[in-house]
Order: C-alpha cells, then structure tokens, then sequence
C-alpha cells in the first residue's frame, strides 16, 4: 500500500469537475499538498494514510476563493455606515488610515482570516492601501502564513493626495516605492506554496497613465495579475471624462493596461461597450454584492456577463463594508440580489453561484488548473459540511442548503494545501481566542486615536469595556 498524508472517507463528495459529479459516497486522497485520487472504497486498499477523515454523513466541497478583500479593514467594522461610498471611506476608512501600525494589521488580517476559513474560504485575495509606515504588507503575509490560508497579496498604491484636506494623511509613499514593494514581495514569495503577489492599483485617480504603463510592464515581466476597483459607483467615470475626455475602461484599454490577467473588482456601472471590452481582453471580475448592497452602490450586470462568458468570481470586500469575511452570506445574496433585482427566481440558482465561488474564484486568479475543483493534480482546499445544523436540516440538497441556509457552524473541517487548518470547528494553526481579544483591543484603541465612533438614536455609542 502507498503511504500517503491524508484520507478522507464515506463523504458526500460535491466535484465541481468538468462533468459536476456529486459522489454520495466517496473518497478523496491528499499527499504533498495535492489531491491524488477521487474515487470509492478501493481507494482504502490502497492507501495507507497518515491522517483519517472520516466523513460520513457529512458533504465535501472545494473550498470557496474570495478574489476581494481590504483585511487591514477588521479593525474598522460597523463603523461609518449608512453613506455612499466616498462619504463613507472619507468618515471611516481614510481616517484611520495613517493610525495603523504593524501589530493592529498583523491581527487585523489574522482575525479577517480566521473568518473566511470558518465561512469555508481557503484562498483569498487581499487589497492591502494602508501604508502609513513601510513594512505594514509583511504583517499580511505573515498572518496568511501563520493561519494557514491561501493567500495573494495585492499590493496597492493609494493616491493619498486625492483625500479632501481635513482629512490628509501623513503618507509619502510615491508611484515608484509601490513599484519596489512589489518586485520585493514578487521575489520574496515567489517560490511559497501558498503565498502569492499581484499589484493592486486603487482606483482610476491613484495613477498616472505611465504608472499604468508601468502596471502592465511588470506584470508581463513578474508574470503576476493585476487587480483594480472599477466603476464601482459613477464617480470613475466622472473623474475619467474630466481629466482624459473618455470614460475609465476605454482608458484603460487605451493604455493597454486590460488583459486576461486583469481582475476587475465591482464592475457596477458597465456599459454595453465595456462588457464587449471585458469579452475581448478576457477581463475578469470580483463581484461583491454585499458591499454593494451595503454602499448602496447598485446591481452588477453579473448574468449578463456570465451569458458573455466573462469569468465572475465572489468576494466579501473589506469587513468596513460588509461587517464580516463571511463568504457564505454573499454566496447567497449573489443570488437573491440578482433574482430580486430582475424580478426573476430563475436567474442565478444555487448551482451557479457555488460555480462562481469556486471555478470562478479559480479563473479569476488564471489559477483554474489547479484551485476550484475536487479532482486529481489539483491543490488539496477542501471544506467538510456538516448539513445537519438546527438551522440547515431537514436536508434534500446539499448544493441548495449551502446555498441557502447554512452558516459558519455547518463548516467543521477544512484542508489548505493538504493541511488540516480547521479541525471539528478548532483552528489547529492559531490560538482563535486571543486573536478575538487582541483585535478587539486593538480595534478599540485604533478608533480612540482616529476620534471613529457611531451616533445611534442620536447620542453617541459609548465604547465597550473588556
Ligand atoms: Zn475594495
């Protein structure tokens, strides 16, 4: 018998393979981080593993990538709701902005962590603009390494001088230390498993059209994506026609900056024009209906792309608009939000946006050879569901019940790279408990130093004590 790391047996195996085979009762070989086998009971004839999960009665997904997040933002959830999105960054975000140093991020992004693994994440991309002091990205990837996730780091550049003057930040980085960051993280992380890089430019107003040049030079050269928000609101637009007579993504198309390397995140306000850019370049998008919901912002086209042929990914955004990293709650509402929408239940059924959680996740990150699906050469990121939660049972569907009613708790086990990171509902990597405690510290200090703090029924929301 070969001797292998891990087994995992009698799951309810959901593949999201080529053919979208559901195994009722399956098993799943893992050795070196990859997934050797799919198949019955002989495979436990033929392997001798050194870890045994014994699944029955329980389901097995791929584990959900989520292509959009701002970690650092944790520490900033709940505050400054209830605004559109520059009134809200400009009450909220950018006010604390230069107050993060190296010990809140490092928690900010362990703690936004450990929620995406318990919502059934094991790849995330993170949008990482607070740069008030260097070195703050590192604290990033350490999180991502001591937690155990897979995790991309898209470094960005904020254009600090477009904040209205009362609100101005101390940050001097310039175009070209975002360049040197990025070639230093790029070679840093380029040999890691799990830990990756791509370069973030912030929005249409951060760069300048040779910094955009240059995006496009280095991503060529460091073989790396790009991601970028897009015409998440009209204000995109509004600045492009101002400065450069045109709107953003004929800009950008113009600067050659679009590519299939190139994720897209909101896409709110795509013209019929810009959806045919988006098919011709092979644009991808990260979609995040709950921060849209939560801004205000508006519907993404998202069906309609995907009747394109557009790859459309899932993402939760910073916990600063959306409260949480919890990619269950925006599988769902990437359903309801389009079926309420168009006044159409048939559009976006839970088959669907599983595929957008997981394939979509895989194609937006040019990673669908080896993320996304249960099948063998594939990296082993892998969820166990237990359906039978007081919330989730009685249970005829397991597609349909992760969907649609499921939270957190059903997540049991979850496997990244081969390792079991969440076992039975414990975190084997981290100790959950003081991650809690020390974010909550630190949050709390964080909105002392920035002055943040919520006015409900009028009054002032005192903070609360430890
Ligand atoms: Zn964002």
């Amino acid at each position: 018998m070969k001797k292998i790391d891990t087994i995992i047996k009698n799951a309810y195996l959901i593949t999201m393979n080529q053919a979208r085979d559901i195994l009722p009762n399956a098993c799943v070989a893992v050795d070196s981080g990859k997934i050797l086998a799919v198949g019955g009971d002989e495979l436990l004839a033929q392997y001798q593993a050194d870890t045994v999960i014994d699944a029955a009665g329980k389901c097995v997904f791929p584990g959900f990538i989520s292509t959009h997040s701002h970690l650092f933002q944790t520490m900033l959830k709940g505050l400054g709701r209830d605004k559109f999105l520059l009134d809200w960054l400009n009450s909220s975000v950018r006010v604390a902005l230069h107050n993060f140093d190296e010990e809140t991020v490092y928690y900010a992004a362990l703690h936004g962590c450990m929620e995406a693994i318990r919502s059934g994440t094991t790849t995330i991309l993170d949008y990482m603009y607070a740069h008030p002091i260097p070195g703050l990205d590192d604290c990033v990837t350490r999180a991502f390494e001591d937690i155990g996730i897979r995790g991309i780091l898209g470094r960005a550049f904020t254009n600090v001088g477009s904040f209205p003057p009362e609100i101005a930040c101390p940050t001097v980085e310039t175009e070209q230390d975002f360049f040197d960051n990025v070639r230093r993280l790029e070679k840093q992380y380029r040999a890691h498993p799990r830990v990756g890089v791509c370069m973030a430019p912030g929005i249409i107003w951060d760069h300048t059209d040779d910094g955009f040049r240059e995006m496009r030079r280095t991503a060529d050269e460091l073989r790396i994506p790009i991601t970028m928000h897009l015409v998440e609101t009209p204000d995109d637009d509004a600045f492009s026609q101002a400065h450069y007579h045109e709107d953003t993504i004929p800009h950008l198309e113009r600067l050659g900056v679009l590519g299939p390397d190139f994720i897209a995140v909101h896409c709110v306000y795509m013209k019929d024009e810009d959806l045919e850019t988006f098919r011709k370049y092979d644009v991808k998008v990260s979609h995040n209906p709950n921060s849209n919901m939560v801004l205000a912002s508006g519907v993404a086209r998202i069906p309609e792309m995907l009747e394109k042929g557009i790859a459309v990914s899932l993402a939760c955004d910073g916990s600063a608009s959306n409260d949480t990293q919890n990619m269950l709650e925006v599988i769902k509402a990437a359903s309801l939000m389009q079926k309420v929408y168009h006044r159409n239940p048939s559009l976006m059924p839970a088959s669907a946006t599983v595929e957008l959680a997981t394939l979509g996740g895989a194609r937006a990150l040019g990673r669908e050879r080896d993320l996304g699906s249960i099948e063998p050469g594939k990296r082993a990121d892998l969820i166990v569901f237990d359906p039978l939660s007081p919330f989730s049972a009685p249970v005829h569907d397991p597609v349909s019940t992760l969907v649609y009613a499921c939270s957190p708790d059903n997540i049991k086990t979850v496997l990244i790279e081969g390792k079991v990171v969440l076992k039975d509902g414990r975190f084997t990597t981290i100790d959950e408990e003081k991650t809690i405690w020390q974010a909550q510290r630190l949050a709390a200090k964080l909105a002392e130093k920035s002055g943040l703090g919520n006015v409900q029924w009028g009054r002032k929301v005192p903070p609360l004590s430890l």
